[in-house]
C-alpha cells in the first residue's frame, strides 16, 4: 500500500479555463492519481473576467458532502489532501477537523496522510479573499505539512513584506513557526534582476533543528498568468509522491516553465487577451509529466 496515489481535493470549480480542480485534477490523473474533489465554488470562470456567474459553496454543503464522504467509508483511503481556493472562513476552519478525522482514521491502518495547503488568497498586491479567511488560513497552516503560498500571501500571512531573499527567509520563518513544516515561496522578483523570478523553499527536520533552505531561479515571462500556483501545487504533491521534496520543487518549477512557454506559443503573451492566457494545460502532457527544462534547486 506504498503507492497509495489519492488524493481529497478542496478547490474551486470554473466551467471555462484552467484554475483551482480544473486545473490540478488534469496534471494529477496523468501522474496517475484518482482526484476526489470537493468545488468550493462552481463558476463561469475566474475572477479576472469582468463577469462571473455560479455557486458558491458554504459550510453547510461542505458538511453535506463530508456527511456523504464519511457514510461511505471513503475518508481513510485518501493519501493527501490539497486545498486551494476556498474563500470562507467558517469551511477553512473546518478543513482542519477534515485533516484531523482522515490522520487519525489512517492511524489506526498505520499508514500516513500529507496535507499540502495552497493559501490561495490573492497576487500581485489585491487581496480577493475576505480578511477572516486571513486569520483563518493562519490557524490553518498549523497543521500543514506543506505550504505553498506566493510571495504576495506569504506577505499577507506573515506581515513580513516579501521583496527578496532576506524577506522570503523571514517570512518562511513564519510558517515554520506557525507549525507548517515545509513552505515554497513559489516566486519573488527582485529589483536587482526583474529578468528572473527566484524562489525559496524551507523545511524544518521533525527534530526541530535549523531549517534546511533551497533555492533558485526561472526566467521571468512578461504577463499575469492565472492558475500557475494552482497546477504548481498539484505537480508539487504528483512529483514529491517518489522524490524528496527539493528534487520535485525543481521539477516542478520546469514543467510551470515548459507550461507558460506552450501557453505563449499559442498566442498567450504577456499583452494578449485573459482567454487566450489561460494555461493550455491539455497542450502540454510532456511537460507535466517530466519536463526537459533543468532547474537548479541549490542549498542555501
Ligand atoms: P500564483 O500563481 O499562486 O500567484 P506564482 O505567481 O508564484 O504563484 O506562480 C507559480 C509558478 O509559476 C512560479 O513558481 C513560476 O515557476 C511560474 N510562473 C508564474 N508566472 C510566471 C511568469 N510570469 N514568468 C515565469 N514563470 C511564472
Ligand atoms: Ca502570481
Ligand atoms: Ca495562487
Amino acid at each position: 500500500m506504498s503507492d497509495e496515489k489519492t488524493i481529497l481535493s478542496i478547490q474551486s470549480f470554473v466551467t471555462h479555463g484552467y484554475v483551482g480542480n480544473k486545473a490540478a485534477t488534469f496534471p494529477l490523473q496523468l501522474h496517475g492519481f484518482d482526484v476526489d474533489g470537493i468545488n468550493t465554488v462552481s463558476l463561469s470562470n475566474h475572477s479576472g473576467y469582468p463577469i462571473i456567474r455560479g455557486h458558491r459553496m458554504d459550510l453547510q454543503e461542505y458538511e453535506t458532502i463530508m456527511e456523504g464522504i464519511r457514510a461511505n467509508n471513503f475518508l481513510p483511503s485518501y493519501r493527501y489532501i490539497l486545498t486551494g481556493y476556498i474563500n470562507n472562513a467558517d469551511i477553512v476552519r473546518k478543513i482542519r477537523d477534515t485533516v484531523d478525522e482522515v490522520r487519525k482514521l489512517r492511524e489506526k491502518e498505520g499508514k500516513k496522510l500529507t496535507f499540502i495547503c495552497d493559501p490561495v488568497m490573492g497576487d500581485d498586491g489585491i487581496m480577493y479573499c475576505k480578511e477572516e479567511v486571513l486569520q483563518a488560513y493562519r490557524e490553518l497552516l498549523t497543521f500543514a505539512d506543506f505550504a505553498t503560498p506566493n510571495y504576495y500571501e506569504a506577505s499577507l500571512l506573515s506581515g513580513i513584506d516579501v521583496t527578496d531573499m532576506k524577506t522570503a527567509l523571514q517570512a518562511a520563518d513564519w510558517f515554520h513557526k506557525q507549525g507548517t513544516k515545509g513552505v515554497v515561496i513559489k516566486s519573488f522578483r527582485t529589483k536587482e534582476d526583474p529578468q528572473k523570478l527566484q524562489f525559496l523553499f524551507s523545511t524544518v527536520a521533525a527534530g526541530g533543528n535549523a531549517p534546511q533552505r533551497f533555492t533558485g531561479v526561472v526566467p521571468y515571462h512578461e504577463g499575469r498568468y492565472t492558475g500557475t500556483g494552482d497546477v504548481f501545487a498539484a505537480l508539487l504533491l504528483a512529483f514529491s509522491h517518489q522524490q524528496p521534496m527539493e528534487v520535485a520543487v525543481g521539477k516542478v518549477m520546469a514543467a510551470l516553465q515548459e507550461l507558460i512557454l506552450a501557453t505563449r506559443k499559442e498566442g498567450g503573451d504577456g499583452a494578449s487577451s485573459l482567454m487566450s492566457r489561460e494555461l493550455r494545460v491539455t497542450r502540454a502532457v510532456q511537460s507535466l509529466l517530466n519536463p526537459t527544462t533543468v532547474v537548479e534547486v541549490k542549498p542555501m
